[in-house]
């Protein structure tokens, strides 16, 4: 989903030129990207940035979350590459070294108040929720519970399981389900969509949901059936 940003806000808003530092695959289609934080550079976890492509003499704006949370040195993006995509195709060759414009931050899919949270996440929708995760866990230090339940179609998609093991390890107060929507028969973890694993919520709980639009639509659409106010759910659709 591309957002066409009005005029009027697109006049306010910070461009900056930035630095890739770090560029690895994490599957084929998926790459880990660092680049270097703007000074004066701020933004809340959850937020997201627009990357300005390069397309003959313009730019094209695309919408990246940012994975890390703000106390973080480097900002840190996961993305996926769209075969035949502008950025996919861009992204794919840019290395260590180059540069790269960017835009924002932009975005509300951002945890206002304290409360427990329950995050749902396919695929690359881990994205904004890792922000907002580790920002509640590593910077606030909250000991209100936060819970994941993180999806993918088959185990080869799989990543930043050693990531999301060492914050179960280091924060009791942190949980999460791994569910395999196609899994082959050597998978012994959970198994379904997430839509089958959604924990029940208490009446304080706030909710965040990022994926794709099916996704988010039927998660959204089962809490708010048991009653869960529609302030408490928050989603980010890509
Ligand atoms: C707020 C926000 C945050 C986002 N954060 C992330 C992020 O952290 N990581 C990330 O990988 N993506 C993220 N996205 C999605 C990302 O912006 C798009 O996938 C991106 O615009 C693709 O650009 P492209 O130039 O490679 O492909 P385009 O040239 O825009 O599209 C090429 C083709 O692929 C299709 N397409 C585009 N995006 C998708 C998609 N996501 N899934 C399937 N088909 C698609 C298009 O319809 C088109 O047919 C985010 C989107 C939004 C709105």
């Amino acid at each position: 989903m591309i957002y066409d940003i009005p005029l009027f806000v697109k006049k306010y808003m910070n461009n900056n030129t930035t630095i890739i530092l770090k560029k690895h695959f994490l599957c084929p289609d998926l790459i880990e990207l660092h680049i270097q934080k703007p000074t004066d550079f701020t933004f809340l976890a959850g937020q997201f940035v627009q990357f300005m492509i390069p397309d003959g003499e313009n730019t094209a704006p695309r919408s990246y979350s940012i994975t890390s949370p703000p106390s973080q040195h480097e900002l840190v993006f996961v993305i996926k590459l769209i075969p035949g995509g502008k950025a996919g195709e861009y992204l794919k060759t840019i290395e260590v070294g180059d540069s790269l414009d960017i835009r924002g931050p932009l975005g509300h899919f951002v945890h206002k108040e304290p409360s427990s949270m329950t995050c749902i996440a396919t695929g690359v929708g881990i994205t904004p929720i890792m922000s907002l995760i580790e920002d509640e866990l590593v910077t606030k230090k909250t000991n209100t519970p936060i819970r994941l339940i993180f999806g993918f179609r088959h185990a080869e998609n799989i990543f930043w399981i050693e990531k999301l093991d060492k914050l179960t390890k280091q924060y009791s107060n942190f949980s999460y389900t791994l569910t395999l929507s196609q899994a082959d028969d050597a998978w012994t973890g959970a198994r379904g969509r997430v839509t089958e694993h959604l924990p029940e919520v208490d009446e304080s709980e706030h909710i965040y949901i990022c994926g794709n639009p099916h996704m988010v639509k039927d998660v959204r659409d089962r809490y708010l059936e048991q009653g869960v106010e529609s302030k408490q759910v928050h989603f980010e659709i890509f």
